[in-house]
């Protein structure tokens, strides 16, 4: 039994029960529809309370009922019931009321909530918009503004901010069915009319006359390619325009674009994915973490600081480790330059930056590391560093301590080899910034002990991580990928496009900023430090030759005002170079390379089908689960537009996997085979008429 109806003297109850958090599944639907029709039959009932059991209010629609034809009563056939009955109904709330349960308690006459519940409508996050009357209703409740605004952001609203916009008219103390009760008698007392949202007209005159073509472009930029927001834009203008019942039609046709239009179908993907990526095949369920009360994190450059910030602001001490005191000086007066910002923005105290500095305490000696029960290792990128720095902590960490390493590319198993102690011994491969970045790349050593691997897990949703875990291969997932999509960039200059038309092409296609723009911005000089130590043979050399030309032209990046770009002193902006152009042109002729016109199209597939490829390798390796955790890497830690899904899941829906194949084939034989040789296990699966779903855990 999803609900119930129950009769408390002449007040009906709906009491809804569908445990773990009373998701609108068609039982639940049924359960509401029966109790209005049974109070509205009893004449001796006076008004309905809309409650739930558990831990929440209806916290959303039931998703797996997203796939599959429509199962009756529907939402809106249910809304029509609840905005038909004609006796006071008040939605008594806790816990979340999202999406779906939001709607319903708008449908009803009155809303009363805990303080500590929390209404909204997150529809946009999964690409689609509230489509059982939220669009129409809240608008007129709270305003057209702040209604848009809530339903374009979907983030979730706290109870007392909600009661001062006037969508929940008390916030009630102590029993919540009690209060919603008397609240009730009280209304039913004061004798009516009792207020229905439906009845609010909106008068467009109060608008300014441009106010919608103003939204529409500001969200446009605030939400770049996004197509659900700007419906929503169009599904309020309905409710401002529309009587209700026309606004509901008009809000199921902009629903139902939502629904079908292939973003949302990416963003429900990513939720799927985000769910399953902690997931970890063949890790035993009773596996129990280890305690983690204090870290230390050796190293205070870029992202060593970046890390220690992760601890401290999860209230966790962290100790710094550096081998000079400038280190330190220069890492922590970083740290605390990052937390003033935060402050004068207002997202943090003042109070708090100094409880956060006050967590992370530096040092010079490695005897202070003896208590720690995680130390994270980020020095440089060098493996002979490394091991010395491993050599050390395996003599003065205490025995269960988990020894990690930041490495972006080298092997977790050569580290851990040098201890005493393999199992012990991870990665955690953090992004930079270290402190933003959401992603961490767990990378399992072949050694790495299964309570290891468990507690480095739950540690990054500690400090608000998406966790991935990787297989030890040179680059993990996201580096090792990476390298396609830098080297398809670097031929496609020589080949004929200039940086701007390859960054123009990937900013349309949703990346936060393109590939060279982004070299710009990291510095040109660090990839070519690394290339440095790197036997030629193991990369194009070809595609990192213009850069290669620019450091040694002087061109770093950003930090000099000219990289594949040129920069004005203390501007962002890039402006193309002619320098630059000769650069490539003369790099080109060089290599003998007839340089053509290069279409976008021709970008995008090269740049991210040959990441897919290195993707499939890695799946089929097994150095990562499933292609979603993939996807997982991409959008959490590189800027993918979490709208197309991730790079495998873009390849599969919007390519299709067996044009993808024959694309490869294509490059193999204009570009050549060398790179564009295709994944074995992409033959497979196009040869089998299998997708990813179908491969690994
Ligand atoms: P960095 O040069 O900014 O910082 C390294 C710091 O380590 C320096 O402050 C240096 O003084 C210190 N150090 C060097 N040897 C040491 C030792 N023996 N003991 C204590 N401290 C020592 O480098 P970074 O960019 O922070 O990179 C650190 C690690 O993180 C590398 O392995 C790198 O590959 C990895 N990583 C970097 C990025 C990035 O974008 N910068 C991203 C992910 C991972």
């Amino acid at each position: 039994m999803a609900g119930r109806f129950e009769k408390r003297g002449d007040i009906g109850l709906i009491i809804i029960n569908n445990p773990p958090v009373n998701a609108i599944s068609v039982a639940v639907r049924s359960a509401i529809v029966d109790g209005l029709n049974q109070a509205s039959a009893d004449a001796g009932i006076k008004g309905v309370v809309i409650v739930c059991e558990g831990r929440t209010f209806m916290a959303g629609a039931d998703i797996t009922e997203f796939k599959g034809a429509p199962k009756h009563p529907t939402f809106p056939e249910m809304l029509d019931v609840v905005e038909a009955f004609a006796k006071p109904a008040v939605a008594a709330i806790h816990g979340t009321a999202f999406g779906g349960g939001f709607e319903i308690a708008l449908g009803c006459n009155y809303r009363v909530a805990v303080a500590s519940a929390q209404v909204g409508l997150p529809e946009v996050k999964l690409g689609i918009l509230p489509g059982a009357g939220g669009t129409q209703r809240l608008p007129r409740l709270i305003g057209v503004e702040a209604g848009l605004n809530a339903i374009v952001s979907g983030d979730p609203i706290p109870a007392p901010v909600a009661a001062k916009a006037g969508a929940i008219d008390k916030i009630v103390e102590g029993d919540l069915l009690e209060a919603a009760i008397a609240f009730l008698n009280d209304k039913i007392a004061a004798g009516g009319p009792h207020p229905k949202v439906s009845q609010i007209r909106i008068d467009p005159a109060s608008l300014p006359a441009d106010f919608f073509e103003a939204a529409r472009k500001r969200i446009a930029k605030e939400r770049r390619n996004l197509f659900a927001p700007q419906r929503i834009i169009d599904a309020v203008e309905a409710a401002v325009n529309l009587p209700l019942e026309e606004g509901l039609v008009r809000e199921r046709e902009l629903f139902v674009q939502c629904a079908t239009n292939s973003q949302s179908k990416a963003l429900q993907h990513v939720f799927f994915a985000e769910r399953q990526v902690a997931k970890i095949p063949g890790l035993p369920a009773d596996v129990k973490p280890r305690d983690i009360k204090s870290v230390a994190v050796i190293g205070a450059g870029t992202m060593g600081g970046g890390i220690a910030m992760n601890f401290a602001n999860a209230g966790i001490p962290v100790t710094v480790l550096e081998v000079a005191q400038e280190g330190l000086d220069r890492g922590l007066g970083v740290v605390r330059k990052n937390y003033e910002a935060s402050a004068a923005k207002g997202r943090i105290t003042p109070e708090q930056v100094e409880t956060r500095m006050g967590l992370i305490r530096p040092t010079l000696s490695y005897d202070d590391l003896k208590d720690a029960d995680l130390i994270i290792e980020a020095v440089f990128e060098t493996m002979e560093i490394k091991k010395t720095v491993f050599g050390q902590l395996d003599k003065v960490a205490k025995p269960g301590a988990i020894l990690a390493s930041n490495t972006s590319y080298l092997s977790i198993d050569a580290i851990a080899g040098i201890t005493g102690r393999p199992g012990d011994v991870v990665g955690t491969h953090f992004f930079s910034p270290a402190n933003v970045m959401r992603l961490m790349e767990i990378v399992r050593g072949s050694q790495t002990a299964p309570d290891v691997l468990a507690t480095t897990l739950e540690l990054a949703k500690r400090i608000r991580k998406v966790g991935v875990v990787a297989g030890n291969c040179h680059g993990f997932i996201g580096n090792r990928m990476l390298e396609g999509y830098g080297r398809e960039a670097g031929l496609l200059l020589l080949e004929g496009a200039t940086p701007q038309q390859i960054d123009g092409a990937l900013y349309a296609f949703g990346m936060p900023m393109g590939v060279l723009q982004m070299g710009d911005l990291a510095g040109l000089d660090v990839g070519y430090k690394s290339r440095k130590d790197r036997d030629p043979a193991s990369y194009e050399t070809r595609a990192t030759r213009v850069a290669d030309r620019l450091v040694e032209a002087g061109r770093m990046g950003q930090k000099t005002n000219a990289g594949y770009y040129d920069y004005e002193p203390g501007n962002r902006t890039p402006k193309p170079s002619a320098l630059v152009q000769q650069i490539i042109e003369e790099t080109a002729a060089e290599f003998q390379i007839q340089r053509r016109a290069i279409s976008d199209a021709e970008i995008i597939e090269r740049c991210f089908l040959s990441m897919m490829n290195i993707g499939c390798e890695i799946l089929r390796e097994g150095h990562a689960y499933r292609a979603s955790d993939i996807d997982i890497v991409y959008l959490n830690g590189y800027g993918f537009p979490a709208y197309r899904g991730g790079p495998m899941f873009w390849a599969e829906n919007e390519i299709g996997l067996a044009t993808a194949l024959e694309k490869i084939k294509g490059f193999a034989a204009s570009v050549g085979p060398r790179w564009w040789t295709p994944s074995p296990l992409l033959e497979q699966l196009v040869a089998e008429g299998r997708g990813f779903a179908s491969v690994g855990a």
